[in-house]
């Protein structure tokens, strides 16, 4: 008889046990949102936890540039922008964002899973080499799981670990360095300078995500590769759409044939329906907003700033983070959704990060700021994460360690059930 492939579905408990406790801090509902509150379960909340950094979500020029696209173009494609899902409105926006990005060409991608998935999966071949950060995001490691090519990983931002790597491999390989701009769950800021050094030296191509980085870093928003001044020297660079720009979507630029080639190999494109005309309007308004109001970077760095200092201050370990995601590690992951719970109940809408999203037994609450809170509702966050850290005991001196990568047995509830 064959093995039943869903007993492993039923025997599934994790879930429920916080579910019971009334602890189970994902698939939170929100019912409405207002500029930076949420309702959820009737009640207004301050939202802590969204990627929405300029604000730009909910803007009304945003809103209206989607309206007006429904109106033209429909509420979907249809189709892969290979066939007949190729909007004009599709080409304006890859034209915008090179022309942005200063890079010959852009090929958008329904996700920024997607782009990241599509192009590392794509571009390599049997006897080439990834050299991936292991703290890069799940869409970079499933791309790299995609791809034909070996995949080696690296101590986080550790150019001398890198280097190693890259020696141990043969010289005649082709080799292309992967890092996150911005790392999703520490705020820790690549080491784009060293990483272009390392790449120069052994001849390997150099990707940058630029997800939590666009509209965050560089004069303009462009992202750490510009605001390091080496966007000639990094060869590929990912954004998403599904953060600063308020939408969903990513892409990536590079020079024209690799683009092309892109286009027309990476299966994630093609056979994929294209991105809804409403978001691909509301990107290019997002996008154009960004340019034209640079004070929307200088107040999310203004109230980032605020929020790294006011935690630092309350003795809290925020551990690496160079951005406006602040961690605030916990360690503990009993600890880390019973505060997401309590902040819940105080109208504070943020949730926590457990393993495999950090390393096992670092849990943390991952909080992110955006342009648009006010001193007031920033102060309402500290005061409530203040109030429930004494409570609960959290402060500094907590175990964090973004190079700990203890291999885990699996998601412990062991001590959660013993509380
Ligand atoms: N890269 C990074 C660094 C991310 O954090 C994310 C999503 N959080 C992605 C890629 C995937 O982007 P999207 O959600 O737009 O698909």
């Amino acid at each position: 008889m064959s093995k039943d492939i869903f007993a492993k579905c039923s025997a599934y408990r994790d879930h429920s046990f916080l579910q019971d406790a009334g602890l189970y801090p994902y698939f939170r509902p929100i019912d409405r949102v207002e500029g930076n509150s949420v309702y959820h379960k009737g009640r207004r909340m301050i939202m802590v936890g969204s990627n929405n950094y300029l604000g730009l979500a909910h803007d009304p020029r945003v809103i209206e540039a989607a309206q007006k696209a429904i109106a033209r173009y429909g509420s979907g494609c249809t189709g892969s922008r290979f066939l007949n899902g190729t909007l004009s409105l599709h080409e304006e926006l890859e034209e915008a964002l090179a022309k942005f990005l200063n890079r010959e060409a852009v090929v958008i991608f329904s996700t920024g899973f997607f782009a990241n998935q599509g192009a590392i999966g794509t571009l390599l071949e049997a006897d080439d080499f990834i050299l991936s950060d292991r703290e890069n995001h799940a869409s970079i490691m499933d791309g790299c799981k995609f791809s034909d090519a070996k995949c080696v990983t690296f101590r986080h931002n550790d150019m001398a670990n890198l280097r190693s790597k890259l020696e141990a491999l043969p010289e005649a390989a082709g080799k292309l360095i992967v890092v996150d701009g911005v790392f999703s769950m520490s705020g820790d800021v690549a080491n784009i300078e060293g990483l272009v050094a390392v790449a120069k030296e052994f001849g390997a191509k150099l990707y940058v995500d630029e997800a939590h980085s666009l509209g965050v870093f560089g004069v303009g928003g462009q992202g750490v590769t510009h605001s390091f001044g080496q966007n000639d020297n990094v060869d590929l660079v990912m954004g998403t759409f599904s953060k600063s720009l308020g939408s969903m979507g990513g892409f990536i630029g590079g020079s024209k044939t690799v683009v092309e080639y892109l286009k027309h190999k990476a299966r994630c494109f093609m056979f994929t329906a294209s991105l809804a005309p409403a978001v691909a309007a509301a990107v290019l308004k997002a996008l154009e907003i960004m340019q034209a109001e640079p004070e929307r970077m200088q107040q999310l760095w203004k109230n980032t700033y605020k929020m790294h200092k006011g935690f630092r201050e309350m003795g809290l370990n925020i551990g690496i983070t160079k951005s406006p995601i602040v961690p605030i590690l916990i360690g503990s992951e009993t600890k880390a959704f019973m505060l997401s719970q309590k902040l819940i109940e105080k109208g504070i809408f943020t949730t926590p990060a457990a393993y495999p999203a950090v390393g096992y037994g670092e849990a943390v609450l991952r909080t992110s700021y955006m342009a648009t809170h006010t001193e007031e509702e920033l102060d309402i966050v500290l005061e409530a994460i203040d109030k429930m850290a004494r409570v609960m005991k959290i402060r500094e001196g907590v175990a964090y360690n973004s190079e700990l990568q203890i291999k885990a047995k699996g998601f412990d509830f062991t001590e959660f059930m013993t509380k």
